[in-house]
């Protein structure tokens, strides 16, 4: 994979935690120039920049709320004037604001729909202005643009309270469809990835208990909790030339999570 994305760049949102920092770690380790985007405090992205020059990589970090438009033309502008263009965005950024259904406030059902879902339609959007704008660079790869949108098994599996999250999901699925679909004459190509359980902060209490750990590895057949670097690797090959005739799919990397294991006894 050394080298993959040789003069390529790359945006990551929310990059400075959990998937989103092992996703960007991948991406610089595969010759990608990573923009390491964080919402509020640059420490993780800042720690994140230097493991990718530590591997000898190049990045930055770059602050901007995914879900407010004059920050994400900002970021993009800041990207510009760092490394010229965008190859590759990875629309990670991602919340959870979880209640019983009957008393879920409007406040954190916009929240969650803000960020998760709006979030990835201004990057995508702004991403595939400069697609279309630039189109193939043969030297780079065959693609003029790549979108990796950073779903979840919830794109498909309903989940009790967490209502505002599965919509979004399940909105990031026909986003990313639709714009797979309206993009790839240009040669613009549109995934998703669909992690299952990945150890990282949003989800801690999953499995930092043996008995969380116990109870959630019910839910994969495969038998282990996910790790960021599983999320890193599906997003270099949904990234590189690897995958070229890849466009409009949900690459699930989820132990097996979505093949519905309350049924795996065939009683
Ligand atoms: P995480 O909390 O470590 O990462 C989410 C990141 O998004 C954080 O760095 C956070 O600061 C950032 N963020 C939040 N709001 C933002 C905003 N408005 N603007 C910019 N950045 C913002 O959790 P994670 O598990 O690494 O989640 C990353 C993505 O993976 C999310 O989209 C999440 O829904 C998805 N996901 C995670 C799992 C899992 O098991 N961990 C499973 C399925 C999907």
């Amino acid at each position: 994979m050394i080298n993959k994305l040789q003069n390529q760049v790359a945006l990551v949102t929310g990059a400075s935690s959990g998937i989103g920092a092992g996703v960007a770690v991948a991406l610089g380790a595969a010759g990608a120039k990573v923009v390491v985007n964080y919402a509020r405090s640059s420490k993780g992205a800042d720690a994140v920049v230097s493991e990718i020059q530590a591997n000898g990589g190049e990045a930055i970090a770059v602050q901007a709320d995914v879900s407010q438009e004059e920050q994400v033309l900002r970021l993009f502008e800041q990207m510009y004037a760092a490394y010229g263009t965008i190859d590759i965005l990875v629309n990670n950024a991602g919340l959870q604001k979880d209640a019983a259904f009957v008393e879920m406030t409007l406040a954190d059902w916009n929240k969650v729909i803000e960020v998760n879902l709006t979030g990835q339609f201004l990057c995508a959007r702004e991403a595939a202005k400069e697609f279309l704008r630039r189109g193939v660079v043969p030297e780079k790869s065959c693609s003029a643009g790549k979108i990796i949108c950073m779903s979840s098994v919830h794109e498909v599996i309903p989940w009790a309270k967490h209502a505002n999250y599965a919509a979004s999901k399940g909105g990031v699925m026909l986003l990313m469809q639709t714009m797979a679909q309206e993009l790839a004459p240009a040669k613009i190509r549109v995934n998703n990835i669909g992690p299952g359980a990945i150890k990282t902060p949003i989800n801690t209490d999953a499995w930092a208990t043996p008995e969380a750990e116990a109870e959630l590895l019910e839910l994969i057949p495969y038998n282990r909790v996910g790790l960021p670097v599983d999320i890193g690797k599906a997003a270099v090959w949904l990234a590189s030339d690897d995958s070229e005739y890849v466009t409009g799919t949900t690459l699930f990397v989820d132990g097996g999570m979505t093949l519905y294991p309350g049924f795996a006894t065939g009683g």
